[in-house]
Order: C-alpha cells, then sequence, then structure tokens
C-alpha cells in the first residue's frame, strides 16, 4: 500500500464523465485522484474520436434544460484554455411528421424558446442541398446545435484538472473497492483511500460495480462509426455550412440514423446508426456483427445521393445501454460514499460539464444542481442485483 494521505475523492475511469467530475472536483479545491486502466489517450471505451453532436432536440424537457447550462460550461472551459471546442452547425432534425417522437423534438424546442428554422417541401433543398426529403416527412433545424471536438475537449479538461493540482495515474486499473467511512481503491501498482469514490467506468461499470455488490441493468454495444465519401468533393463540407442531422425514424430503420459534416477527414461525412450489438469491452472487435452498416448503406444510397453508398472508413466505439435510455447519476444504495455515473447510453458526451458538477455534488454530499429523479437506481424497480 503507498503511504499516500487520504484523498477526498478518487475517481474511476478517464472518459468525458470521470474527467469532468475530477476536474469540478479540483475546482472546488478537493484532493483529487483520477485512476484510469490505459494509457491517455485511449480509444476503448466511449469518449475517443474527434467529434459529437451537441443539441437541445430531446424529446424530454429535462436534457434540454441541463444544456442551457452546459453550454455555458463547455464555453467557460474554452475561454479559460484557450482553446475551441464547439463549432455551431445546426442541427437537422427530419422525421414522419405526425410521429410522436418528432412532435416532442419540436415541442421541446419551442417550449426552451430554442431558435429553429422549420422547413417546407418547397424550401427543403434550397436549405439542405443533397439530401433527399421522404414523402409525409417534416424537417425542422436547430439554430444553435454544432459540434463539440471530444479528443480535444478530454485532453483539455485533463489538463485543468492537473493544472489545478489534479493526479491522474493511467495504465493503472482499479481490481477492487473496499467500501466504508474511508473507501479503499486497490490497482494494478497499488492501494489508496479516500472519503468518496466516483465510478465513471462507461462500459466496465458493472465490472467495478460488482466488487460493491451491486449490478445494473447495463447492455454495452458495439457502433460501427461509418465515413462516407463525397462523389463531389465540398458537397456536405462543414466549411459550406452543412449542417449535423438526425433522421428520427425512415423505411429502413425505426432507430435515429444520424450525421456529422465532413470535417475531421475531409471530404468524408460521418454517419452511424444509434444501436449497435452486444459485445464484451474487452473483446470488442470480435463483435463483427454489420446489419447495421446494410441498414446505412441502403439509407445513403436513398437519401443522400451525393455520398458514395459504401462506408470508406469504419471505426469502432462503444454505447452502455440503460433500459430506459436514461443516465444513471446517483449514490449506490449501500454506501452513499460511493457515487457512480453510468448507462449515458449514447448521448452523454455533450453533458460532460453538466454531469461532473452533479457528480462531484452528489461525492461532496450536497444538494444536487437539478433533479435527478430520472437519473436514479431506483427506477429499475428491482431490477438490479445486490449481493449485500
Ligand atoms: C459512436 C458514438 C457516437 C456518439 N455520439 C454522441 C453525440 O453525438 N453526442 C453525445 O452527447 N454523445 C455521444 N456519444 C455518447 C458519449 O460519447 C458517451 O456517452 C460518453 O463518452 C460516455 O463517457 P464515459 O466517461 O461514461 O465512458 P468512457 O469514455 O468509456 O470512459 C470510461 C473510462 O473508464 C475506464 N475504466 C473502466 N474500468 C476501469 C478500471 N477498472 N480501472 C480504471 N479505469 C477503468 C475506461 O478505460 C474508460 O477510459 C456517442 C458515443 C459513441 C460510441
Amino acid at each position: 500500500m503507498s503511504a499516500e494521505a487520504v484523498y477526498d475523492c478518487i475517481v474511476i475511469g478517464a472518459g468525458v464523465q470521470g474527467s469532468f467530475t475530477a476536474y469540478q472536483l479540483a475546482k472546488k479545491g478537493k484532493k483529487t485522484l483520477l485512476l484510469e486502466q490505459f494509457v491517455l489517450p485511449h480509444t476503448r471505451g466511449s469518449s475517443h474520436g474527434q467529434t459529437r453532436i451537441i443539441r437541445k432536440a430531446y424529446d424530454e424537457d429535462f436534457y434540454a434544460h441541463m444544456l442551457d447550462e452546459c453550454y455555458e460550461l463547455w464555453a467557460q472551459l474554452e475561454k479559460e484554455a484557450g482553446v475551441r471546442l464547439y463549432r455551431q452547425t445546426g442541427l437537422l432534425v427530419i422525421g414522419p411528421e405526425n410521429s410522436r417522437y418528432y412532435e416532442l423534438v419540436k415541442t421541446t424546442l419551442k417550449k426552451n424558446k430554442v431558435p429553429m428554422v422549420v422547413l417546407t417541401r418547397d424550401n427543403f433543398s434550397q436549405h439542405i442541398p443533397h439530401v433527399i426529403l421522404d414523402e409525409g416527412h417534416g424537417a425542422v433545424v436547430e439554430v444553435p446545435a454544432g459540434i463539440l471536438y471530444a479528443d480535444r475537449a478530454l485532453k483539455t479538461a485533463q489538463g485543468q484538472f492537473q493544472k489545478l493540482g489534479g493526479v491522474i495515474r493511467d495504465k493503472e486499473m482499479v481490481t477492487d473497492i473496499k467500501p466504508g467511512p474511508v473507501v479503499t481503491v486497490v490497482t494494478s501498482s497499488g492501494a489508496y483511500q479516500a472519503k468518496s469514490v466516483v465510478i465513471t467506468a462507461g462500459p466496465w461499470a458493472n465490472r467495478l460495480l460488482a466488487h460493491t455488490g451491486l449490478e445494473l441493468p447495463l447492455e454495452v454495444a458495439k457502433i460501427n462509426v461509418c465515413y462516407w465519401k463525397e462523389k463531389v468533393p465540398g458537397s456536405y463540407d462543414i466549411e459550406k455550412r452543412f449542417p449535423c442531422f438526425i433522421q428520427t425514424e425512415c423505411k429502413e430503420s425505426k432507430e435515429h440514423i444520424y450525421g456529422l459534416p465532413s470535417n475531421e477527414y475531409p471530404g468524408l461525412m460521418k454517419i452511424c446508426y444509434h444501436a449497435g450489438s452486444v459485445v464484451d469491452p474487452d473483446h470488442r472487435d470480435q463483435q463483427t456483427d454489420r446489419s447495421d452498416i446494410d441498414i446505412l448503406q441502403r439509407y445513403v444510397a436513398r437519401c443522400l445521393p451525393g455520398l458514395e453508398p459504401k462506408p470508406a472508413v469504419v471505426e469502432s466505439c462503444l454505447y452502455t445501454l440503460t433500459p430506459d435510455r436514461h443516465f444513471v447519476l446517483d449514490c449506490h444504495p449501500t454506501y452513499s460514499n460511493i457515487v457512480i455515473g453510468a448507462g449515458f447510453s449514447g448521448h452523454g458526451f455533450k453533458f460532460g460539464p453538466i454531469i461532473g458538477k452533479l457528480l462531484s455534488e452528489l461525492s461532496l454530499g450536497e444538494v444536487p444542481s437539478y433533479d435527478l429523479s430520472p437519473f436514479r437506481i431506483r427506477r429499475f424497480h428491482g431490477n438490479t442485483k445486490s449481493a449485500l
């Protein structure tokens, strides 16, 4: 056991949520240790890659509500660190005009006074060239939405954390957690103690929670991150103000399909299917199911005729899904000084700064800034396993 003094908090997992939690704790002057199993940066979890979408187009009001402060916190971090993390592109939402989800998204945007433009069938192609709008589908653009530079955001949050005196130990896997008034965290190279622990282990959450006798209903899915080549270079480019998009449902699928304009790989547009096949995070590449890519190929060929209908590049990323697709932000049911941030269900990146704030509040025993009832463990109604 190392002779370190007791930390105020140990955060386990340096993805977006753990990095922002550690940063928030350090900002509050708390002595914080951030542990990561892999050498940083890495591409094995959920937070790697260059871009993510930030949007308020949600069917639930509470997400849009949290995003007000989220945009402010992203801007604050940009200012503090002197880096650009957000770029406005707008978000095009397309869906069957009378579907419940599409209607709810429009209602959320309206209710939250988000600047938006409703496109008509007549003016759609003038605003959004090279996209086919299906018969019976509506289209609305959420104007302030955009992209976040994901890899850069992680590096920035971790860098600011270190500047504030925070300690990061990467290539150090947590192998055991011993609960108590002071929690002991055992790793591949030592043991540390803290008044509280935050578990933000992404796809490995249940593996860590097993040490505390808890199992959450989480499912890990592999997402094929597909990049599609423009037939005419620049047609879907960020510089030409092509927006991000979400197709809520279409002939090919009931599940969302989403895309980001050509940016990180010039001439290649990122388009993904918002679902994947179940996988063990330690054997990610053994999952070779391509049925999602088949769906995307059919959709791209029909609705995005300016793209080659076969992906030029396919990368991998993991979703950790809860049954209702809402996050888990809560204290452990048995040990109140063990806090859990998990199940970000493929839409958690944009919330990083606010999740960090909320998890830091929980770990310090403070009243959380938002109503966390949608994110509580008890909503699973016994669909959790406790060995204790
Ligand atoms: C393809 C794709 C597209 C997405 N698009 C969007 C989007 O447009 N907008 C959006 O808001 N969100 C998006 N998301 C979701 C978002 O990226 C995730 O919700 C978020 O990255 C989850 O972060 P995390 O910190 O929970 O997990 P992770 O990033 O996986 O971090 C967990 C970390 O814990 C570490 N760890 C695990 N076990 C241990 C251990 N025993 N010891 C030490 N360390 C450990 C892991 O190595 C890992 O680094 C997308 C996700 C994917 C995969």
